[in-house]
């Protein structure tokens, strides 16, 4: 029997029930590998000798004198493939080749997704089919080439808005008919159980590695630790470790877009309310018909209609909270880093930036503020160079 994956009254697995055989199946494998001696000594192996682990947390000195307070960087952007979805695709692809399939398939949006799950098929010896809606793969072609380069397939999918949601509407139903030679490699902390819970486990390794290096250099926790939130994965990674820090605010960025009194955002958890999308219970941005709106905003690594369940608990628990930061503000944190630091950041990680920064104002300079750098964003040069206001 599959165990419900609840989060409070969010998650669980609300799938065709064609699927239902695949999911209990990953289930019992995820629970007995992720204790298993050997898959962890190959995950802990790979992340180390291929992706370059631990990454390090960065006291930036520069943005500090500029905020008011101690500003840090948990440094994601360095990890290989540019950012932290090297964890998670390295993780659950192990894992499927341990299980005996041979074949890997993956949704994206951007195409940052895609290319991690091609470069771990490349890795592990795996055949890899990607599926990203056809307007995604106009905007996004160097990634489309990256992935191809490194041996996977790009399937162009052209049902409703061509976009990410369809691409993850593309893969389940592909899976649904293959499952058993082929893994679908979900790219966030979202989806049907096990997946929000397997995805956690695979990312918790940045707030581990981050509690141990705060403490070490400062010789305690951080008072607030901030991530940018799209499907959930980075923040729920990083705040993981700190769940039971009752001192340590913990504090998810959401892109607020053109503004949150527009439609032009993808602030799920403030603006979305209760539904059923890719076979969870989560927040949801919806007509109050229940039509699945599209999310918008500058970084198309956040533009996701709903959010993993774990933070919609968080959230309604009170333990972590939710603010966002509008395009404008995240492009300004996209240059500032860079002027000031030498670092460009992700745009999605420039949400959590934009944030902290706006935070640290007035806080005091013994106050220490933790952000996880989710991702490198030499991928959004182009578009912030475009941005006009
Ligand atoms: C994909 C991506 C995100 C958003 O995904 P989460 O699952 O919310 O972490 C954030 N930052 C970067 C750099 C990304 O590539």
């Amino acid at each position: 029997m599959i165990s419900t994956g609840l989060f409070g009254k969010y998650g669980g697995v609300y799938a065709p029930e064609t699927l239902m055989p695949a999911l209990e199946e990953l289930e019992t494998a995820f629970l007995r590998l992720s204790q298993d001696a050997e898959f962890l000594t190959r995950y802990t192996g790979l992340l180390q000798t291929y992706a370059g682990r631990p990454t390090p947390v960065y006291h930036a000195a520069n943005l500090s004198k500029i905020a008011g307070a101690r500003i840090y960087l948990k440094r994601e952007d360095l990890l290989h493939g540019g950012a932290h979805k090297t964890n998670n695709a390295l993780g659950q692809g192990l894992l499927a080749s341990m299980l005996g399939k041979r074949r890997l398939i993956a949704e994206t949006g951007a195409g940052q997704h895609g290319v991690a799950t091609a470069m771990a098929g490349a890795l592990l010896g795996m055949e890899t089919e990607i599926f990203m809606g056809e307007l995604d793969m106009e905007r996004q072609h160097s990634n489309v080439l990256r992935m191809q380069l490194m041996g996977a397939k790009v399937h162009a999918v052209k049902s409703g808005g061509r976009a990410l949601k369809d691409a993850i509407n593309a893969a389940l139903r592909e899976w649904i008919s293959s499952v058993r030679d082929t893994h679908y490699l979900l790219g966030t902390a979202a989806g049907p159980h096990p997946f929000p819970t397997m995805v956690k486990f695979f990312q918790k390794i940045i707030g581990e590695e981050a509690r141990f290096q705060i403490i070490e250099q400062t010789g305690s926790l951080p008072d607030y630790i901030v991530a940018c939130v799209g499907g959930g994965s980075n923040a729920i990674g990083m705040f993981t470790a700190f769940l039971e820090d009752q001192s340590v605010e913990l504090i998810g960025v959401e892109p607020a877009g053109k503004g949150l009194e527009t439609l032009q955002h993808g602030a799920t958890l403030i603006k979305g309310s209760l539904g059923c999308l890719h076979g969870m219970i989560s927040k949801v941005l919806q007509t109050s018909d229940g039509q699945i709106l599209d999310a918008h905003s500058i970084s198309a690594g956040l533009d996701y209609p709903s959010v993993g369940p774990e933070h919609a608990y968080l959230q309604e628990s009170g333990r972590a909270s939710y603010e966002a930061i509008t395009d404008e503000e995240a492009v300004e944190a996209y240059k500032q880093v860079a002027r000031l630091e030498g670092i460009i950041p992700a745009l999605e990680s420039s949400h959590a930036v934009a944030h902290a920064m706006k935070l640290a104002a007035g806080k005091g300079s013994n106050s220490r503020i933790l952000i996880n750098l989710s991702g490198r964003g030499d991928k959004d040069l182009e578009q912030v160079l475009k941005y006009v206001g």
